[in-house]
């Protein structure tokens, strides 16, 4: 069994893409153009919002965003303490300061109450924007964010890398907050055969400074430099699978993967605690990730899930502030205690939009035998 499965994926979509994958070939037309141009309409519309800048993956769309808004030396940001390293990387990348807030158990995003609490304690740097993670395919809690972010004055960046497909009621993920960025890594909800990554506004000039940063800073003639930028776009090839796998994603995968992740809650609910969704709000199961009791019960489970072929991660095995690049960033060593418990007891289950009901009940008797014996 596979933790997520793209192997099954291209063999139910294999048709289609290499009759896809053959036309950019045909075309002699590599970066950018017009594949590019039309797969940035069809994100920016399926998102709902006016612009959609692709780049050359998620974490250069997040490095985007935040040199748009000119984030750099004495500046604040906001991160939450519990996803995936580049959320804080590209806040110190650019000399900036990135403060750990913590998460909710329940929801594993960003803690609302706690970020009002690092707010206040911001004293000696600038405050200048907060960027939110959809971590696991749930978006954070837009709602409250932003208002927080309106009351003191902070641009809200939302980190969609795994959030697309996503919902707070009727409005989709990848348009929350003032700038939203996204990755086409192959796991993610929409993946590409490569590296791959957007950026969402509607911001007419946000979005062409981003256009620009990302060629090399160049102005309305290509070799007329304005900025410097970096070489970061996307390739005729991935827009022409993105193509593919978006009417795929639209069409059924998403329908699919929410599909098993109700199965798992259905037949997990009383014996592990399953991941929960705010009212109103739809995951796109990036993960399905559950939370055991303890380290050592989790190690458990790992091992019993192993020695029957099922492959389990650990997302994420350290909260921010402990990992050594981010280490001098970190205030105090209980700063978000509760992003370190997660990192402790979280783990994550195979999930993916062509995984069958009976794998998924073959892994939940696993689970019930390691752990009731
Ligand atoms: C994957 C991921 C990124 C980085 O995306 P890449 O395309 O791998 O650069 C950033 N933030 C989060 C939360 C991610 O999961």
């Amino acid at each position: 069994m596979q933790f997520r499965d793209l192997q099954r994926q291209y063999e139910a979509l294999h048709s289609e893409m290499a009759l896809a994958m053959s036309e950019v070939a045909s075309s002699g037309s590599f970066i950018m153009g017009r594949h590019v141009e039309e797969l940035e309409q069809q994100l920016a519309q399926y998102v709902g919002v006016k612009h959609c800048i692709t780049c050359g993956n998620g974490t250069d769309a997040l490095y985007l965003a935040l040199r748009v808004w000119g984030v750099g030396e004495g500046d604040a940001v906001f991160v939450p303490d519990f996803t995936f390293f580049a959320t804080a990387e590209v806040v110190a990348l650019l000399g900036a300061t990135p403060i750990f807030v913590d998460v909710e158990f329940d929801t594993f995003n960003l803690s609302v109450s706690d970020l009002e609490t690092k707010i206040a304690q911001c004293t000696t740097l600038c405050p200048k924007a907060i960027i939110a993670v959809d971590l696991f395919g749930q978006p954070a809690n837009y709602p409250s964010i932003q208002a927080i972010a309106v009351q003191h004055q902070l641009l809200l960046l939302e980190d969609g890398a795994q959030g697309f497909g996503g919902t707070i009621g009727q409005q989709r993920a990848c348009s929350f907050g003032d700038i939203a960025t996204t990755s086409f890594f192959p796991a993610k909800p929409l993946g590409c055969y490569g590296d791959g990554g957007a950026l969402f506004t509607n911001n007419d000039e946000w979005a062409s400074m981003a256009a620009s940063l990302r060629l090399h800073g160049k102005g309305t003639d290509k070799y007329c430099n304005q900025h410097i930028g970096i070489n970061s776009r996307l390739d005729a090839l991935q827009a022409a699978v993105l193509h593919v796998k978006l009417k795929a994603f639209e069409q059924q995968e998403l329908q699919a993967v929410q599909q098993v992740a109700q199965q798992y809650n259905t037949l997990l609910t009383g014996i592990v605690a399953t991941p929960s969704l705010l009212p109103q709000f739809s995951s796109s199961w990036a993960q399905y990730t559950i939370r055991l009791a303890s380290i050592h019960q989790r190690d458990e489970l790992r091992k019993g899930l192993s020695e029957q072929g099922i492959p389990s991660q650990i997302y994420y095995p350290h909260p921010l502030h402990q990992l050594p690049a981010l280490a001098a960033f970190a205030p105090v060593a209980d700063c978000c205690p509760q992003a370190q418990q997660l990192s402790q007891t979280v783990l994550s289950l195979p999930i993916h939009p062509y995984l069958y009901a009976s794998e998924v009940e073959q892994i939940v008797n696993v689970i019930k035998q390691t752990l009731h014996g």
